[in-house]
């Protein structure tokens, strides 16, 4: 996701690399490579037109003129106004004040409701809540069933109506409250919420019906669900892969049942990610949660300021340290985050400790993505797999305590010791300790810039 975009900005962004002055021209140009980045990009032709007129506003104003080093201003504006289009400050969940959250989710069928609702009931679940999922599609053959699995993937319970009845209209059940129709969706929502509430669970999770098109009978289903559960967050799906029709549906879905939310589904694919940037800017909503994945443990937080730091390839440190959290132990997490704020260095010991939770979590893709300068490495993240983890593994055992807390000092005769006692090449060897002198580099650099990280090859 966002890799030609980000490999279009850095680009972009080298050919203002050391010089002492922007002028007009200079900045016109820049824009006009960030303009064509974003359109092929899929980014909506509106969101475009504003983000690049901000930027180039504030190119031309005193901000750059002033700065010592105006390229890296420019970074800085391009990175502002990234966060602006992505929603600005990251919006946590409403929780209701008095009895459980009630959290809809609505979108097109197969955009990842269900799965995403199995995702989102096992965060919260690992955060101390007792959430609830309610299994209100009864459109689609099998969406039962189908919660019902994520449901117990996810260790939550799952209120859904009996079995072999859903979507049959006129199967017919007694309850309390006189004769209902399982088959209705609105009714079996209602039901599970109530459910949630006798038996005090805090979070209930509804999965409602999608469609494969917008059409008003999805709306107004939705609507009704909406109205009669009164949810306190609406939370619309969408498959970041589909590109320019994202906008139209996001904005049949805003009008249709006024979502408060939105979640980007599939974004560990590689579509262009043009919908992922204009859909918070074009509905006015923002975006909450990023689907990275189909496995239950596949979703982040979405944060706009750390995902306009990885679009401009300036790593997202914190969110790695938050995933590091999960899979390492509480003192090897304290220990990384004293390192990073302490300037020390990361060592291969950090490294090997790094790789082995990194590989408990999967996934291990997106977990580099978030490193620091890892755009130029994109070729070979792309062809990863466990087995050049094994290598690399292998070349860091094979590895003295000293060399490993010291890998400057690694000459020639150590590295092809290193490298007999691997069963690598040499050349493997030179390539893993240039690859972590560089991430040491950035991590410097990241460090110092505080708030800004200088770009990779821009040293402030
Ligand atoms: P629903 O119809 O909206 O409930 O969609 P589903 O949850 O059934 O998802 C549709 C398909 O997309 C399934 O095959 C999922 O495994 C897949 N899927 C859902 N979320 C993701 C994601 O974040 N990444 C990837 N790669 N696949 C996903």
């Amino acid at each position: 996701m966002f890799n030609s975009l980000s490999d279009r900005l850095t680009g972009t962004f080298k050919n203002l690399r050391g010089k002492g002055r922007l002028t007009e021209s200079d900045i016109n140009s820049t824009i006009r490579d960030i303009r064509l980045a974003l359109i092929d990009a899929d980014v909506a032709t509106p969101v475009v037109r504003e983000f690049t007129g901000r930027v180039r506003q504030r190119a031309l104003g005193a901000e750059v003129s002033g700065a010592l080093n105006p390229g890296q201003q420019v970074v800085k504006i391009v990175n502002d106004e990234l966060i602006q289009i992505l929603g600005g400050e990251t919006r946590r969940l409403n929780m209701a004040k008095t009895g459980p959250t009630v959290i809809m989710l609505a979108g097109l069928q197969g955009s990842g409701k269900t799965t995403f609702a199995g995702k989102l009931a096992r965060l919260l679940r690992d955060q101390g809540h007792f959430p609830v999922l309610v299994a209100a599609d009864l459109q689609r053959p099998n969406a039962v069933r189908q919660l019902e699995v994520v449901a117990d993937r996810a260790g939550v319970p799952c209120f859904a109506p009996e079995r072999g009845n859903e979507g049959g209209h006129d199967a017919v059940t007694e309850t309390g409250e006189g004769t209902r129709s399982f088959g209705d969706p609105v009714w079996v929502a209602q039901a599970g919420v109530g459910q949630a509430k006798v038996r005090q669970y805090d979070v209930v999770i509804v999965d409602t019906a999608g469609r494969l098109a917008v059409d008003e009978a999805l709306m107004d289903q939705a609507r009704n669900i909406r109205d009669a559960i009164q949810p306190d967050e609406v939370l619309f799906v969408i498959d970041a892969m589909i590109g320019q029709a994202a906008i139209e549906t996001a904005l049949a879905f805003s009008k249709g049942v006024d979502f408060t939310g939105v979640v980007l589904s599939k974004l560990d694919g590689d579509a262009r990610g043009g919908a992922a940037l204009s859909v918070a800017s074009v509905t006015g909503k923002p975006i909450m949660y990023s689907s990275i994945g189909e496995q239950v443990k596949d979703i982040e937080v979405f944060h706009p300021d750390r995902m306009a730091s990885r679009i401009l390839d300036m790593g997202d440190v914190l969110t790695l340290i938050e995933q590091a959290e999960k899979a390492f132990d509480k003192r090897q997490a304290a220990e990384m985050q004293r390192k990073f704020m302490a300037e020390e260095d990361f060592t291969f010991d950090d490294f090997l400790q790094q790789m082995s939770a990194v590989r408990k979590m999967g996934n291990l893709k997106s977990i580099l993505g978030m490193m620091p300068g890892m755009a130029n490495m994109r070729d070979q993240l792309a062809s990863l797999d466990e087995k050049e983890f094994d290598r690399v593994e292998a070349m860091v055992r094979s590895m003295t305590p000293f060399e490993r807390t010291h890998p400057k000092q690694i000459n020639g005769s150590r590295r092809a010791r290193i490298a007999g006692g691997s069963g690598v090449t040499v050349s493997e060897v030179n390539q893993l300790l240039e690859r972590f002198g560089q991430a040491q580099k950035m991590m410097r650099q990241l460090r110092r810039g505080g708030g800004m990280p200088g770009m990779p090859g821009m040293p402030g």
